[in-house]
């Protein structure tokens, strides 16, 4: 009978599929056109996200790909050197997006649960020693690190990174796709880790759970450039607004909820642990679990197929013994049991390990 149950799919925090209310806030938004900056409703979110961000304004965006981006143009110009932890997603995931658009040079920078140190910074920045040299111009964080299991910075450590920025130059931007799931999980304003960088990406198709959608916010003077960068890549649109109502639901509805998709991830992390799964518990932190697969002496597709035919759905990591597990929106707490239940077997974890 298990196969006629539908897969858990816990590949990714984007797989979910608008709410039946979310589809109603969408049906009834008033529109405009957004491009001639008139869409109500893009106006509204872009007002909204700015506040929970702690900046002047917010840009909304069709992904947060372009967030990323449009934020490495407004800081850096061509032949100038964009410094970011080595598996961030601006560095992995967006192929040559730095080199092709803005022009950069990147440096990246071995980190710990995706965090780097401000005398790692430092150190990049010292070796220019005259102005004409090759600049270190933005400094590009992730919050909470997709590579390293969706891991959060302290803020101490956050402060220390950008004072380091701050002496070279630099600017900093954050991409802060899951930046809420970090605040729920810190207990923080969102503003209060965003506001210490000059720019943050937000993206809402993730664990905010809407079908696309992202903003930039940053300082008025920022913004306004960003609008034009926003237009050179495709990205001004019309009737916007019926994107927009999905971030607007969300922000209302699908934030303080980002504390269960962290519970249950850490509730699976932690039953699957006991029961002989390698993971590492320090690293699950918001609403990613990865799985070492490498003591179990598994390979990767291996592990996939095997859990695939367990019922449950699993994803690939740039770590290529490590697989993962991303709770959101789509997965309650039955599927979390039922993914307790079946994943160690599947793996041939074994508890005496
Ligand atoms: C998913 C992701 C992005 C890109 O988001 P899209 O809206 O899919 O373009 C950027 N940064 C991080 C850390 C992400 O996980």
């Amino acid at each position: 009978m298990q196969n006629a149950r539908a897969v858990i799919d816990l590949r990714s925090d984007t797989v979910t599929r608008p709410t039946d209310a979310m589809r109603a806030a969408i049906a009834a938004a008033a529109v405009g056109d957004e491009q001639q900056r008139e869409d109500p409703t893009v106006n509204l979110l872009q007002e909204r996200a700015a506040t929970l961000l702690g900046h002047e304004r917010a840009l909304f965006l069709p992904t947060a790909t372009m967030a990323n981006q449009i934020a490495l143009r407004l800081h850096g110009r061509p032949g100038d050197v964009l410094v970011a932890e080595e598996l961030s997603h601006v560095l992995v995931y967006e192929f040559g997006g730095a080199a092709l658009h803005a022009g950069l040079v990147t440096v990246g920078l071995r980190g710990s649960y995706g965090r780097i140190r401000g005398e790692q910074v430092r150190s990049v920045a010292a070796r220019s020693a005259y102005d004409v040299d090759q600049r270190p111009a933005v400094l590009a964080l992730e919050d909470t690190h997709n590579s390293a299991g969706g891991t959060v910075w302290p803020l101490d450590e956050l402060d220390d990174v950008v004072a380091a920025a701050r002496e070279a130059g630099m600017a900093v931007h954050l991409d802060g796709a899951r930046l809420l799931n970090a605040a729920v999980a810190q207990g923080l304003a969102p503003s209060e880790i965003a506001r210490r960088c000059d720019t943050v990406t937000l993206c809402l198709s993730k664990g905010l759970g809407c079908p696309l959608g992202a903003v930039l916010a940053g300082s008025e003077a920022l913004i306004e450039r960003a609008w034009r960068e926003k237009h050179l890549f495709g990205g001004a649109m019309r009737q916007a607004g019926i994107v927009a109502a999905a971030g607007l639901h969300a922000l209302d509805h699908h934030v303080d909820r980002l504390a269960d998709d962290n519970a249950r991830a850490r509730r699976l992390a932690e039953a699957w642990h006991a029961a002989g799964v390698p993971i590492d518990l320090e690293s699950v932190q918001t609403n990613f679990v990865q799985i070492d697969l490498a003591p179990l002496g598994l390979g990767r597709d291996e592990a996939l197929e095997r859990v695939r035919a367990a019922g449950v759905a699993l994803s690939a990591t740039i770590h290529e013994t490590r697989v993962r597990a991303v709770t959101h929106l789509d997965v309650d707490d039955d599927d979390v049991e039922r993914a307790i239940a079946c994943v160690p077997a599947a793996l041939g974890a074994r508890a005496s390990r």
